[in-house]
Formats: C-alpha cells, sequence, structure tokens
C-alpha cells in the first residue's frame, strides 16, 4: 500500500531521516520506536505529503505522496492522520468537526456521511457529545472524536503520532482500545506510541529508528522478545 525507498530528510544542514526504506503492505499495523529525536515525527509528516523531502520517493498505491496541489488533497483524504495534541476546530460542534472533511473535502452529501459518523459516535460511546463542544469533552473523548473525524474519510491507512502522550493514565486505555479494534478490523496503520504493552500487542512489524536510520526492522513478536541491537536492549529497558 505504501512504499519507501530511500528517503531523506534534512532541515538545513541538519539530517534527520537518511536513507529510509520499507514497505507497508494492506492490513498491516508498524509500530515506529525510537528515542527522542530520532525522527518518528518527521517520518510520519513526510509519509502524509507534509514535508518536502531531499531525497528517494514515497509512493502510495503506486502513485507518489509528493505531487500538484490537487493530488495531495486526494491524498490527504486517503490517508487519516491523528497527533498528539488535538487539532479539533474549537468554534464547532463535535458533528460540525466530523462533517467539515467529508463535505467540504470529499464533497459527499450529508445525508449519506451522517448515518456513518452516527455509526462511528456510537462505537466509541459518544453519541451524546454529538452536538457538544470539543471544551466539553475530555482529553480522551477529544482524541476519540479526532480518529472517528479521520475514520468518517474513510481513509486506507491511518498514521498515528503519540495520540495518548497528552493524555492522563486513565484515558489511554480507552483511546488504545479504540485503536486496537481498528487493527483488528485489519486496518493498515503506522503507530508512533510509548505505550509499550499495546506496541507489542498491536505490531505487525516494529522498525526501531536512532538518529534517522532504521536500526531495527523485526515482528513486533520477535522485537520485544530479543531485540537485535544492545541499543534497542537499553531503550526498551528505559521504557519499561
Ligand atoms: P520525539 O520522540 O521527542 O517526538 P521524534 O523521534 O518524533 O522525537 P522528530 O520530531 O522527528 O523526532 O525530530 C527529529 C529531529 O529533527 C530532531 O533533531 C529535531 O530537532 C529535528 N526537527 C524536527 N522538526 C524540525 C523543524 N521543523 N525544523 C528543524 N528541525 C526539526
Ligand atoms: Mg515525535
Amino acid at each position: 500500500l505504501l512504499s519507501v525507498k530511500h528517503l531523506r530528510k534534512a532541515y538545513g544542514d541538519h539530517e534527520v531521516l537518511k536513507d529510509i526504506s520499507f514497505d507497508v503492505p494492506r492490513g498491516k499495523v508498524f509500530v515506529l520506536l525510537g528515542p527522542s529525536g530520532s525522527g518518528k515525527s518527521t517520518l510520519i509528516r513526510c509519509l502524509n505529503g507534509l514535508e518536502t523531502i531531499q531525497g528517494g520517493t514515497i509512493e502510495f498505491k503506486g502513485r507518489p505522496v509528493s505531487g500538484t496541489e490537487k493530488e495531495w488533497r486526494k491524498l490527504r483524504t486517503e490517508i487519516g492522520m491523528v497527533f498528539q495534541s488535538y487539532d479539533l476546530f474549537p468554534n464547532l460542534t463535535v458533528a460540525q468537526n466530523i462533517l467539515l472533511g467529508p463535505t467540504k473535502v470529499q464533497k459527499r452529501d450529508k445525508s449519506e456521511v451522517e448515518p456513518q459518523m452516527d455509526r462511528l459516535l456510537a462505537d466509541v460511546q459518544l453519541s451524546e457529545y454529538r452536538n457538544a463542544y470539543p471544551r466539553e469533552l475530555s482529553g480522551g473523548q477529544k482524541q476519540r472524536i479526532a480518529i472517528v473525524r479521520a475514520l468518517t474519510m474513510n481513509p486506507e491507512l491511518m498514521l498515528f503520532d503519540e495520540v495518548t502522550a497528552s493524555l492522563d493514565p486513565e484515558m489511554v486505555r480507552e483511546v488504545l482500545e479504540l485503536m486496537l479494534r481498528l487493527a483488528k478490523e485489519h486496518m493498515t496503520m503506522i503507530v508512533v506510541t510509548h505505550e509499550m504493552e499495546f506496541a507489542r500487542r498491536v505490531a505487525d512489524t516494529v522498525l526501531f529508528l536512532e538518529n534517522g536510520v532504521i536500526l531495527e526492522r523485526q515482528s513486533g513478536e520477535d522485537f520485544f522478545t530479543h531485540p537485535a541491537t544492545d541499543r534497542a536492549r537499553s531503550f526498551l529497558d528505559s521504557m519499561s
């Protein structure tokens, strides 16, 4: 589904990603792990076309991610992304936030999108907040709404960058459970997380980044039971 070849990304002289290559098949979950500053967020942003890249190629469904403005807009509806900070519009209700992309960007009919939205809201037990404003929601509720909003666009790939990092511990679980369910339903996902229990459960493949290179590429099971490098081992120790 997604193919990254020899990707290089630099900010000025600072090479942040160096010769990154990997392929994500449809239906698989990739977890990106690595120390702070290793380039995880930068990589996620490159995959979504939010960064210009200095070398290599990124292809989604065989088409380059970089391209004309029009191609990029289409791509943004096919790749869903949720960040650490809740990016809901504060002046719009939950329903208005969710409907915005499907109706304005995808030009779909509200009458077609609304039942889908209501189903997804019911799935995450947030139906009663349909007409609430983001400020009336807890952090965990906001993140689940942000995920529902992305899902309402029917994305084929979901990117998650530390979506639980700024949540209180009791709210982390409800968001992770939603992501686990998506994985079970075979959503293709690339996930950056500091939740190691969750990572272990959800990862088909772990990519361990350090200083902008993929130091390890292993099945989730292998990575967590016997990491190949000392760097990964000490990373896992520091996270437990
Ligand atoms: P963390 O775990 O702390 O979120 P990360 O692995 O996501 O870290 P990135 O945010 O991708 O790391 O940053 C990788 C490197 O790129 C860092 O050295 C950072 O300082 C640098 N960097 C990131 N964004 C920019 C930017 N907009 N301009 C310049 N340098 C940047
Ligand atoms: Mg980051």
